[in-house]
């Protein structure tokens, strides 16, 4: 059985085999857009290589590369301790050509990638494309010998790829994997397709487009191919597991917050565990790439992670900081592959510990509270806003963590009542305090990029005024 260490290894000599530069994961923190939060896909480093903006010594590359969404387009938080497949940090192992090959070469080198190199039976493997795209339906039956039952027409905007409102685009063509009909879930495209049975593994998207303006699409001349594979995804099906956090990275984490807690990871403890040990892994790997805690912009992301997998530390019943002590598992784990891991090893430690300390000094106190206002309401009313803002300011819960603990109740929380009670409190500190407002900048830079998508980067001979956000 192959470990993860030894997956990633595979793929990367796999294409490099195949004429691919093996080139290293980049931060999390993306260097070339100052408007993404996070580095989320594969592509990312490679954007100005796909748009012509920069050439590069190579027309192919392979990388494992380092992910973290919970935040901004891609924002899996929610998910994470609930589904099996989704963590907030996860290695996106991907192909790329920039002008180089295009849909045959990416369709047979996943192919046999998949099939003869990891051996996966072709019975339990399906494609879909998109609606539109007959080619790739085609060369999936041609080159995998897929029967046509298997490979599923999307028209969607899950099988359309695009890098923005203009800029490359394209069709994509991804690959599940079917666990077995003992576990719930839909095939692609069907109703409860969001079930665990039928994992998508990867994602090969096609860039044959490019979009000019809001009418105009016209075809690159020369196509280009970008694919992601969960690393994590790939593995549970290679360990014979039917959830990610089975493989061996999180039996590892998932055996260490169980021995320090005492509770077994089964039943309604299994989530938290979950949770502390995938919040465990994107901690680490943020404060390894320069993001420290903050009340705003990607610190402030850091700091929910971290509080929400403190809080399921909490559940579990600790009663002192623990995550902090899963940092040398973590290690072992990973920091051949990630060197940075243990050269922050100090810092990470350090900051698990102060963080959890600071927080735990307020969490137990708003816990109580958040039970005494839910005692009093309905079963499966809403927490009032107003309750959950008090939660945010005077006890630090984010507003996210707030709707985590309530989930167990079937219970949500009125966001707009939140809203609004910040809204009133940004006001009273406008009135009462006539600074520069500095601090506001971040997170209303972020919110803005929500709205709007991201805006071009002109240059640093662009003056501040001329790049204003529009
Ligand atoms: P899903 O539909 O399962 O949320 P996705 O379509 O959002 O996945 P892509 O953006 O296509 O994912 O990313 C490429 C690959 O990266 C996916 O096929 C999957 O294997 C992996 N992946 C994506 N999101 C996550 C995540 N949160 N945790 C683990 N792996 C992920
Ligand atoms: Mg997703
Ligand atoms: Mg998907
Ligand atoms: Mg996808």
């Amino acid at each position: 059985m192959p470990t993860a260490n030894e997956i990633r290894t595979t793929f990367l000599e796999y294409f490099r085999h195949h004429g691919h530069e093996v080139v290293p994961s980049s931060p999390l923190v993306p260097h070339n857009d100052p408007t993404l939060l996070f580095t989320n896909a594969g592509m990312v480093q490679f954007k100005n290589v796909f748009t012509g903006v920069e050439q590069r010594p190579y027309k192919r590359a392979v990388t494992a590369q380092k992910c973290v969404r919970a935040g901004g387009k891609h924002n899996d938080l929610d998910n994470v301790g609930y589904t099996a497949r989704h963590h907030t940090f996860f290695e996106m192992l991907g192909n790329f050509s920039f002008g180089d090959y295009f849909k045959p070469l990416a369709i047979e080198l996943a192919w046999n990638l998949i099939t003869k190199e990891f051996g996966l039976p072709k019975d339990r493997l399906l494609a879909t494309v998109y609606a539109e795209d007959d080619e790739a339906f085609d060369l999936w039956r041609k080159i995998a010998g897929l029967d046509e039952r298997r490979i599923i027409r999307i028209a969607t905007s899950d099988n359309f790829w695009a890098m923005g409102d203009t800029g490359p685009c394209g069709p994509c063509s991804e690959i599940f994997y079917d666990h077995g009909p003992e576990i719930p879930g839909g095939p692609p495209g069907s109703a409860d397709e969001d079930g665990d049975r039928f994992i998508e593994i990867w994602n090969l998207v096609f860039m044959q487009y490019e979009q000019v303006d809001k009418e105009t699409r016209i075809p690159l001349p020369k196509p280009s191919i970008d694919t992601g594979m969960g690393l994590e995804r790939i593995a549970a099906v290679l360990q014979g597991k039917h959830d990610n956090y089975d493989i061996d990275v999180f039996e590892a984490l998932i055996g260490a917050s169980v021995a320090l807690t005492g509770t077994h990871a089964v039943g309604d403890k299994r989530p938290s565990h979950k949770v502390i040990a995938d919040h465990l892994r994107a901690s680490a790997f943020l404060v390894a790439d320069g993001v420290m805690p903050a009340n705003e912009g990607r610190g402030y992301v850091l700091r929910r992670i971290m509080r929400r997998g403190m809080r399921h530390a909490h559940l579990l019943g600790a009663r002192e900081p623990l995550m902090w002590r899963m940092v040398p598992v973590l290690l072992d784990q990973m920091g051949h592959a990630y060197p940075e891991l243990i050269r922050a090893e100090a810092l990470i430690t350090e900051v698990l510990k102060l963080e959890e300390t600071n927080f735990r000094r307020t969490l137990e106190r708003g816990l109580r509270l958040l039970e005494e206002e839910t005692a009093s309401l309905p079963a499966r009313a809403p927490l009032p806003g107003e309750v959950a803002f008090r939660l945010y300011d005077t006890y630090g819960f984010p507003l996210d963590l707030t709707q985590d603990a309530l989930r167990a109740q079937g219970r949500t929380v009125d966001v707009a009542g939140f809203n609004a009670a910040m809204e009133r409190q940004r006001e009273a500190a406008r009135a009462a305090w006539k600074g520069s407002g500095e601090a506001a900048i971040e997170p209303i830079w972020f919110d803005i990029r929500e709205e709007k998508g991201a805006t071009e980067f002109l240059g640093y001979a662009t003056t501040r005024a001329e790049a204003q956000v529009t």
